[in-house]
């Protein structure tokens, strides 16, 4: 089922700028996301309260994205913009609704730098936009001598286990997929690699299968990869936590007791756990000779 919501702000300005994508703002043109992630963050975390299934359009999302971007260009205020950081920009309804791409028409008038966040080939179609923003956009003073580019684009990957994949996102195009589309990507011309985000403890984290996802996304022509564990929010009926927990009982009841203790209370992996995730991942591009991180 499709909302259409009236939101009062399009633009969010971050406190800080963000470590991996290095974005500073984020725009959002759906709240929920139709591919529907067990792991998705924004089910139960502090993004989000805990989200029912349904899915809203922001239809006042170009006016607004207007009027905050006319005040933002006017103070000189540039920086990198996620699309998008709690949905997904190219679902399918996006196809029919073309709102991402309005949304871009107003990024590129602004000259924002852009990073697209995506699981998704429909982004294929705004490539043209995207050349544009990619040669015209002003980056912040301390970004320019690293970047360089003015549009990032990163595909979301999990696992390479393509059953695993359909319990866990349902919705979603497969892994070989989103490589296929980043390849086209890069051959026309755009900065593109993999967040692996979120790495699946005790399913995806081994370093021989990691060894294999980062050579796999080496040889497709990523220009950079970084890695990020599964972070398990909330416990109401529609959190991911929750929604994660009864995947687990179902299909590998013997991990349970094993994330019970790597989780312990907080909602991610203990540190020495993610320690070791970036060790692990530093070694293997060290070894692929790809860039571990955007910059
Ligand atoms: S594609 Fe992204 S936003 Fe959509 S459900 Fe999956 S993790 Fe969440």
């Amino acid at each position: 089922m499709l909302n259409e919501i009236q939101v009062k702000s399009i633009l969010n300005k971050h406190k800080k700028r963000d470590d991996w994508f290095l974005d500073d703002y984020s725009v959002n043109p759906y709240s929920g996301c139709s591919f529907n992630c067990i792991y998705c963050y924004v089910r139960g975390s502090k993004y989000g309260e805990n989200r029912a299934n349904t899915l809203s359009v922001k239809i006042n999302a170009p006016e607004l994205l207007e009027k905050q971007l006319f005040g933002r260009a006017k103070k000189g205020e540039y920086g990198i913009i996620a699309l998008s950081s709690s949905t997904e920009p190219y679902m399918p309804i996006e196809e029919k609704l073309k709102l991402t791409r309005r949304l871009l028409e107003i990024i590129l008038k602004y000259r924002f730098p852009v990073e697209i966040s995506t699981k998704s080939s429909l982004v294929l179609r705004d490539l043209d936009l995207l050349k544009e923003i990619d040669k015209n956009a002003i980056l912040p003073s301390d970004l320019k001598p690293k970047l360089k580019r003015g549009v990032i684009i990163s595909f979301s990957i999990s696992t390479f286990d393509e059953k695993l994949a359909k319990i866990l996102e349902p919705g979603a195009p497969t892994a070989k997929e989103r490589l296929e589309t980043m390849q086209k990507c890069k051959e026309e011309g755009f900065f593109a690699g993999v967040c692996h985000i979120p790495v699946l403890p005790f399913l995806s984290d081994a370093e021989e299968e990691l060894d294999r996802t980062i050579k796999t996304i080496k040889n497709y022509g990523a220009d950079f990869i970084f890695i990020g564990g599964l972070t398990l929010f909330g416990k109401g009926p529609a959190d991911c936590k929750t929604f994660y927990y009864k995947f687990l009982e179902k299909y590998y009841p013997e991990l349970v007791p094993k994330y019970k203790s790597l989780y312990r209370i907080f909602f991610a992996p203990s540190k020495e756990y993610q320690k070791e995730l970036e060790e692990k991942l530093k070694r293997l591009c060290e070894k692929y000779g790809i860039k571990n991180g955007i910059i």
